[in-house]
């Protein structure tokens, strides 16, 4: 198969999926429908759209039923949609009301019980469902895709492989221009430009760029303010090849560390280590969670990590599994997830390291390899 390479990885030239791997997640789907107690589903995200059909244009209603399958959009993606998802569903090119179209054209005739997730299906879907089909039950399935698409195949993998591979390529060449003087809004440019050059679709996400006490904000979108000697610099960002993102956190200093980020630097460090070498499958991700968390409380920082320790990542940059305290979930074999601590100390900064691993039976991979040892520049 010819070959292609992204920042210094080969992959297939053709990362989409063959026509069998969409027909295979769609009856996956349907087989869930009886213990649903739905008859039908409603899908107009669109992560689960171009996981169950390969369509990646920004309008779309797929109505799948036990034996068809039909992809409504609009005059905008006729050609895009036959192409590409014409071998997985019937697709109906419409004007006006997606919804309106499709009960007009009887899509959902005799439909009893319709499944729909309520975390992605808006207040005006909702009612526009329950105007046009009064005599239909709506059933909520929460995640329902979401759940299969957690555990990721070959295809899958090859993506956010390549996707990583970006990022840290995108990080070497970044950091000889973490010097003081250079703007936060500059570097993430960089970012951006750098993933773009080396192949990604775009960013997962606007990168962060958060420098010196705005490093202590978890969340800082990059601003004006100049990197200053002494400081922490956190950047998390991340690309996407082929729908599929990555997410990468480093921490660096430009110029002497504060002693005690310096020494916190080495507590996140520990607690990340711990979190992914007990990654395999079978670990309930609040174990995991609380492998790190316990390590960064035992040094009296518990306060200081106030998110998550991680999440899953895909055709979404935070999807199933959840890595959280109170997470119910269990790690599986083909699940790739983030493991990434912090400790924010307000007015002096902060440190997050942030992986993307691959759970597997009794272990895991890391998909990114940039050094998470203390960087002074
Ligand atoms: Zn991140
Ligand atoms: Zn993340």
């Amino acid at each position: 198969m010819a070959a292609r390479r992204i920042a210094g990885m080969q992959v297939p030239e053709r990362l989409r999926p063959a026509t069998k791997v969409f027909r295979d997640r769609v009856a996956r789907v349907r087989s869930s429908f009886r213990r649903h107690g739905i008859s039908a589903l409603l899908v107009v995200d669109a992560a689960p759209l171009r996981y169950l059909t390969g369509f990646t244009g920004s309008n779309g209603l797929l109505i799948l039923r036990s034996s068809t399958a039909r992809l409504y959009t609009d005059g905008r993606y006729q050609e895009q949609a036959r192409h590409e998802a014409g071998r997985v569903a019937a697709v109906h090119v419409v004007a006006g009301g997606l919804f309106e179209a499709a009960v007009r054209e009887g899509g959902l005739r005799y439909c009893r019980v319709l499944g729909y997730d309520d975390r992605t299906f808006s207040n005006r879907h909702y009612k526009e469902v329950r105007r046009l089909l009064p005599s239909t039950r709506l059933v909520a399935v929460p995640g329902l895709v979401e759940q299969l698409a957690a555990v990721k195949d070959r295809a899958e993998l090859t993506s956010l492989a390549a996707a990583a591979a970006i990022s840290d390529r995108v990080f070497r060449e970044i950091l000889p221009l973490l010097r003081p003087g250079v703007r936060e809004r500059d570097v993430a440019l960089e970012i951006s430009y750098r993933q773009g050059k080396l192949g990604a679709e775009r960013d997962s996400f606007e990168p962060i760029v958060a420098s010196g006490p705005r490093s202590a904000m978890p969340h800082a979108k990059a601003s004006d303010r100049p990197i200053a000697r002494g400081d922490a610099v956190l950047m998390d960002f991340g690309c996407v090849v082929e729908g599929y993102g990555s997410d990468i956190t480093r921490t660096v200093f430009v110029g002497r560390p504060h002693p005690e980020l310096k020494r916190l630097y080495g507590l996140v460090l520990e607690a990340q280590a711990r979190a992914r070498d007990a990654v395999q499958a079978g670990v309930p991700g609040r174990v995991l969670d609380a492998l790190a968390r316990g390590v960064i409380a035992r040094a009296g920082y518990e306060k200081y990590f106030p998110h998550s320790l991680g999440h899953g990542i895909g055709l979404n940059v935070h999807e199933l599994p959840r890595i959280a305290p109170a997470s119910r979930d269990l790690l599986t074999a083909g699940n790739v997830i983030t493991i990434e601590p912090g400790v924010y100390l307000p007015g002096v900064g902060g440190i997050r390291i942030e992986d993307d691993v691959v759970v597997q039976e009794g272990g895991s991979t890391l998909l990114t390899h940039s050094s998470r040892d203390l960087i002074q520049l």
